[in-house]
């Protein structure tokens, strides 16, 4: 180990230089699901930025969509020195020995976007029953009546439940009058556009592609689902929701075959995480993180310590909201238009 002389007060100290660094820098392991998706990029940047404002070290993994590796990905950050953790889990079950072996040996976890059922971690997100509402309410404006049809995300991710009940809420009254008709309601394995697409194009088989709404929970499962529809000449003539604010998404807004994204600015869901999984490595209680409120909403209906930001929905009609916010630029935006 490479030392040197410290002279202080007329005493001589041998500092070691790697438990100096080490002091100095506190590592944070970031545990990512299924990197591919578009927004998790974002996401990153932002908590890169934070911690490297705050003198912290970035670390990460990405499981590829695999609840194995997620498990091995979390063992090897924590061996990595990781202090603290941010996870997004793949699937909410399978990542919770992982999870409660970091917690008891004292490394906090941030469970990200996706709700990891354990009292001993953090919950950061997005209002999802809320990004859920708005997706509902902005398809049903089109189509007040009708079939509808649900492409729903992850059975393995908490947020899929979260948000077909936000849509649930917001048309329960219409299905419950007869003026919607549910006619296909499917989780989407891992969250993959190929797997909308391929069960739109059942749910349009089976309906005599007399389908009137498509109530996609994010912008990857509406592009398969507008793949599905435009394959039939539909595309643009039947509502479609997504979310993310995913650049091709907000395209398709602009060209009039998706009809609304719920945006959830990732770069302030990043940073967030980034900072209170500073604070509470740090030893900050986890009720004592900034802005902390209680959640018990889950499946198993454990009690946590949350934080929530708020969505927004962007139809055609204010496309200038995540162009003005730095989010996209309008060439994008209206690429082809
Ligand atoms: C997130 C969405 C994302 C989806 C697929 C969900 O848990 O909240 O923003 O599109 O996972 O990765």
């Amino acid at each position: 180990m490479k030392k040197f002389l410290a002279v202080a007060l007329g005493t001589t100290v041998l500092i070691s230089t790697a438990s100096f660094a080490f002091a100095q820098e506190l590592v944070v392991g970031v545990s990512w699901s299924n990197f591919q998706e578009e927004r998790w990029k974002t996401d990153e940047a932002a908590i890169k930025a934070a911690l490297d404002a705050a003198g912290a070290k970035y670390i990460s993994a990405d499981a590829q969509s695999s609840p194995a590796k997620q498990l091995t990905d979390i063992e090897s950050l924590i061996s990595q020195g990781a202090k603290a953790l941010i996870v997004l889990a793949q699937d909410s079950d399978a990542v919770g020995p992982a999870i409660q072996a970091a917690v008891s040996e004292g490394i906090p976890v941030v469970g990200y976007d996706r709700l990891i059922e354990n009292p001993q971690a953090f919950y950061l997100t997005f209002d999802n029953k809320e990004v859920g509402r708005l997706q509902a309410k902005a398809v049903y404006a089109v189509a007040p009546k009708g079939n509808y049809v649900f492409i729903k995300g992850s059975s393995t991710d908490p947020n899929a439940d979260f948000l077909f009940a936000g849509q649930q809420e917001v048309l329960k009254d219409a299905i419950d009058k007869g003026d919607i008709k549910n006619v296909g309601e499917a989780y989407t394995d891992g969250w993959l556009p190929e797997n909308a697409q391929k069960n739109m194009e059942q749910f349009l088989t089976a309906n005599n592609n007399e389908v009137d709404a498509v109530v996609a929970s994010n912008d990857g499962t509406a592009g398969g689902a507008i793949a599905a529809l435009a394959a039939q000449g539909l595309a643009g003539s039947v509502p479609v929701s997504g979310q993310d604010g995913d650049h091709a998404a907000l395209n398709r807004i602009a060209l009039g075959t998706q009809t609304v994204s719920v945006w959830k600015d990732a770069r302030e869901l990043g940073k967030k995480a980034a900072e209170i999984a500073l604070e509470l490595a740090k030893g900050t209680a986890l009720d004592k993180v900034t802005g902390a409120t209680k959640f018990n909403g889950g499946p198993k209906g454990v009690e946590m310590n949350a934080v929530f930001l708020a969505p927004v929905a962007i139809t055609k009609d204010n496309l200038n909201v995540v162009i003005d916010a730095g989010w996209v630029t309008k060439d994008v935006v209206c690429q082809g238009v």
